[in-house]
Order: structure tokens, then sequence, then C-alpha cells
């Protein structure tokens, strides 16, 4: 299937999912998830009238962004050492994984000011990146200071789950965290397998992968 067609589905997948719960779609941010898409491909989808891209390797990132438009907001969601966040400050306008005091502390250096998420490990995975939800208040509060980053809200990749529904209680509980950031509205959450559940449950920012550019293989 081509781009369009998937964009399309995806378009009517928000829809439907917005329509149950009473939302509108245009408070849901579809982010194209283009890690190992080509540059072509990533032009055809802003083509066809995407303007929010994700990538989660800087190196692989940064080629990209050089060569397409710079009306692109770019999302970064990957991983993020703290001697690559400046960087990364430089090249994307909103940072989904912040975890550390000195990643923020990095770009208070530099020049560039982003907007920020922090990242939830919300399933209390051994391997996941992500601030526990219990140490949530105190990062929230320690990363208040910084002058480059403004802090929006939560981010979390869900624990991987055969039935989109049983990560319905993990993305609520992400939603009930929300008021840790003061100010904080943006709830990035959902993926191509189930963004329809985070939607429901409040998600602003949805990270589509799959679902638009097909299988990673
Ligand atoms: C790859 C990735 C996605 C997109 O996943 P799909 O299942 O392909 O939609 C979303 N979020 C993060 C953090 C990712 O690394």
């Amino acid at each position: 299937m081509s781009i369009q067609q998937n964009l399309r589905l995806v378009q009517d997948r928000i829809a439907r999912a917005c329509d149950g719960c009473g939302r509108d779609p245009a408070e849901v941010t579809l982010i194209a998830v283009t890690k190992t898409v080509g540059v072509e491909h990533i032009q055809e989808a802003f083509d066809l009238g995407l303007r929010h891209f994700g990538e989660s390797k800087l190196q692989e990132a940064l080629p990209k962004i050089e060569n397409l438009s710079n009306e692109i907001c770019w999302h970064f969601i990957g991983k993020l050492q703290s001697n690559k966040v400046k960087k990364a400050a430089e090249y994307f306008r909103v940072i989904h994984s912040f975890e550390s005091e000195s990643q923020l502390r990095e770009i208070d250096k530099g020049a560039f000011a982003v907007d920020g998420l922090i990242e939830v490990n919300i399933g209390l995975e051994r391997q996941k990146s992500g601030i526990l939800p219990g140490g949530l208040d105190n990062f929230a509060q320690s990363v208040l200071t910084s002058n480059r980053v403004r802090i929006r809200g939560l981010m979390t990749v869900g624990p991987a789950m055969r039935d989109a529904e049983l990560l319905r209680p993990y993305y609520k509980q992400l939603r009930e965290l929300l008021p840790v950031v003061p100010g904080g509205r943006w709830l990035s959450m959902g993926m191509s397998s189930d963004f329809e559940v985070a939607i429901q449950e409040g998600a602003t920012h949805i990270r589509v992968g799959t679902a638009l550019f097909g299988s990673r293989g």
C-alpha cells in the first residue's frame, strides 16, 4: 500500500477514536516516525501534508533534517545521551525523552531552546528508559529551572502487549500523572498498534511509524 493510502487509514482511525470519546481530531498531533525511512518517502509524506516527524537516532536523523524542508517540526523520541543533547536541541524542536537533569543542563549551556517532555517508564520495566512514576514529582521540580527547555508534559512507550486494550491502564496512569508538570498539557503516547486507546485516554501526540511507512523488517 502507498503512503497516501496508509495515511488515509491512519486518519480514519484517528477520526473514529476521537468520535468515540468526544474529542476533536485537531487536538491530536500525528507524528510520523521515520527511523529507517529514506528521505524520498519522508518527502512524500510531507507532500501529503504531514508536518510533524519523529526520529530516534541523532546520527540517522541529521542528514535527513538537513535535506528536508525547514517547515518540518522534528521530534526526538529516542534515548538521548548527554553528550549529544546539545546537538539534538539544535536540530529538533521537541525532545520527548528527558530523563536526567544533566540533559537539561547541557541544553541550558547552548543557544537553542526546545519544548520538552519527561519520559516516564510507566510499566516499571527494567530495560526501559524514563523516570519511574515514583520519582516523577522530584524530577519535574528539578527541571522547572531550565531556561532553554520548556517542559510541556509527559511521554511514555508502553509495555509490549498483544492486545492494545491491555495498554489502557498504563495510558490512563500517564494522564493522571500529568499534573506533576505545572501547566503541562502534552501527553505523547500511542504507536501504530494502539493509538486509538491512547487517544481515548487523552493523548495529544501519537507516534506512528509502521502504519504509515510499512514494516521496518
Ligand atoms: C519506533 C517508535 C515508534 C513508532 O512505532 P510503530 O509501532 O512503528 O508505530 C513510536 N515511538 C517510539 C519511541 C519509537 O521508537
